[in-house]
């Protein structure tokens, strides 16, 4: 079978933007991993239940349908997949679908946990991240930029105290929380254009 790539990070680090690429750039498939956990949200808010109760029938339901509709990528859907994402249960039911979708060609993959629980014996590991400022502007300055954005209204300020918040409670639950594997690559791309961090991944994949 072909390589798997996990790429992992904090939120709004542009491990999509480098993931597409890479996939791109190699010829491999990939798996947004965060719409899974978005997917599983919309579907619990739908049914009008609070995001912090068990999840796990909507995780192991989901279909492609759910991954493809338009307003998984609002800031509510957000906080939302963070409080699904705590639960061991709705963890679990989505481990074989991640899986499945590399097994045959290969995969570059994005996420939180792709590296430490997903395929820890992924080929190459990237850690990709940015200070809070940095990953909040970049956000602030995609939203400006396109004023039909579910959070174009958002403050600087607010935008960087709900991404820390969010990377916060990623990284402080028990189940499989965001964390660097020991033998992942970390990229830091506070000072990096998008271009350059491309280059630095391709070359630690060639390695
Ligand atoms: O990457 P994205 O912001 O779309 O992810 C939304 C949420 O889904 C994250 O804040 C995290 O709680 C959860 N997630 C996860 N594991 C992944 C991908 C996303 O727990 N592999």
């Amino acid at each position: 079978h072909g390589p798997v790539i996990a790429v992992d990070g904090p939120a709004a680090a542009g491990k999509g933007t480098l993931a597409k690429k890479l996939a791109q750039e190699l010829g491999l498939p990939y798996l947004d991993t965060g719409l899974l956990y978005r997917a599983v949200a919309r579907l619990a808010l739908d049914a009008g239940q609070d995001p912090s109760g068990p999840a796990e029938n909507f995780a192991e339901h989901l279909t492609q349908q759910d991954m493809a509709r338009k307003d998984l990528r609002t800031p509510d859907v957000a906080q939302a997949a963070s409080k699904v994402a705590a639960q061991p249960a709705v963890r679990q039911a989505l481990v074989e679908t991640q899986r499945r979708f590399a097994a045959e060609r290969g995969a570059v993959l994005d996420g939180r946990d792709i590296g430490t629980a997903i395929f820890p014996n992924a080929d190459v590991k990237l850690f990709i991240t940015a200070s809070p400022a940095t990953r909040a502007l970049r956000r602030y300055m995609q939203m400006q930029g396109n004023p039909a954005a579910p959070d174009a209204g958002e403050k600087l300020a607010e935008m960087e105290a709900t991404l820390k918040a969010r990377d916060a409670a990623d990284s402080s639950r028990a189940a499989a929380p965001l964390q660097v594997a020991a033998d992942a690559k970390v990229i830091e791309t506070d000072h990096l254009s998008a271009e350059a961090v491309l280059a630095l991944a391709l070359a630690y994949t060639r390695e």
